[in-house]
């Protein structure tokens, strides 16, 4: 997919562009990321690359970019908390960043689309959420607690995930769900991942995105210390089968649909609508949702409004 650039200077936003992968379907959106570094730090993160090892640590000046930045996006853009760093780690209990992000861009009709393992969202944040444009698409890649606590150490318990979950929805704030990414030996229990999905439907998700795991050198290296025995085999798998797409180590094709289907299947068993995330043209061609990312299931609640960058040039204009 061709993407757009748009020429204009943000100090805070930025376009997504998942490390400019041509198999990424998501639609044009810009990237809110509170923090940097991640708390929660789960072993397989795509992004520890770039945004280091250390806990979320807040960035600086946040409000006032983040003002200036959103004085030049087009009427109702879509912006995505949470696309390389959680926005509800533990921090922001206290800290408050993410909230007053959303304080900035819902009563502005932004469509927001919200990233996250945390479940501070839904203990804090609803009032905000359900007035506005927005959606949350929380991640929950699997039910044991023992497994999650190994691999996502500092996150929410499943269980809590799923809370969080049922109180979005009954707020009547659209949820789409990670399930994202089925790892081999880890969560590919397709027993499992029925079930899983079962439960996100209960809980009132409308929406399944999933993905398998691809292995970057240092989120495998931590795979492999952190699994022991499953660990070494995860890592051999990758070594001996995977392939080099577009900067990371994908499984071949017949492997990765293997390890989806039973997500396909159980999503359509509970008739929520399904995408798959960077899996390239089958995984296109599985998809049932109007978007890979759930901007689709966004409710227009607040007319966006218009606004001009200094130049007095609007982005959406200027694309033109
Ligand atoms: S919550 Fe997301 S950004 Fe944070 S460590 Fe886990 S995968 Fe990485």
């Amino acid at each position: 997919m061709k993407r757009v650039r748009s020429r204009i200077r943000l100090s805070l936003l930025s376009e997504f562009d998942p490390w400019g992968s041509p198999l990424c379907t998501c639609p044009f959106k810009f990237s809110l990321n509170p923090y940097t570094g991640c708390s929660i730090g789960c072993h397989y993160c795509y992004a520890t690359a770039y945004i280091g090892l250390k806990p979320s640590t807040p960035k600086k000046a946040l409000e006032a970019r983040l003002l200036r930045d959103i004085a030049r996006l087009p009427p109702g853009a879509i912006v995505n908390l949470g696309t390389s760093s959680d926005p509800y780690p533990p921090e922001e209990a206290d800290i408050g960043l993410t909230r007053r992000a959303l304080e900035a861009l819902i009563p502005r009709g932004f469509r927001v689309l919200v990233t996250t393992k945390g479940v501070i969202y839904a203990m804090r944040d609803l009032d905000l959420l359900a007035a506005g444009n927005a959606a949350v698409t929380p991640t929950i890649t699997m039910l044991d607690e023992g497994l999650s606590r190994l691999v996502e150490p500092m996150a929410p318990s499943p269980k809590e995930r799923l809370w969080a979950v049922r109180e979005a929805s009954g707020a009547g704030v659209p949820v789409g769900v990670r399930l994202d990414p089925v790892i081999p030996y880890v969560n590919d229990d397709p027993s499992m991942l029925e079930e899983l999905v079962a439960r996100i439907a209960e809980a009132g998700a409308r929406m399944i995105v999933t993905s398998t795991y691809k292995a970057r050198p240092d989120n495998l290296a931590r795979m492999r210390r952190a699994l022991g025995a499953e660990g070494e085999k995860l890592y051999r798998l990758y070594k001996e089968k995977g392939v080099r797409l577009h900067g990371y180590i994908y499984l071949p094709e017949p492997m990765r649909k293997t390890l989806l289907e039973p997500v396909r299947r159980a999503a359509a068993r509970h008739g929520l609508e399904f995408a798959t995330c960077r899996e390239g043209n089958w995984g296109r061609e599985w998809f049932t949702a109007g978007s890979c990312d759930g901007s689709h299931l966004i409710p227009l609640r607040i007319e966006p409004q218009r606004s001009e960058g200094r130049s007095g040039v609007r982005l959406d204009e200027w694309l033109k």
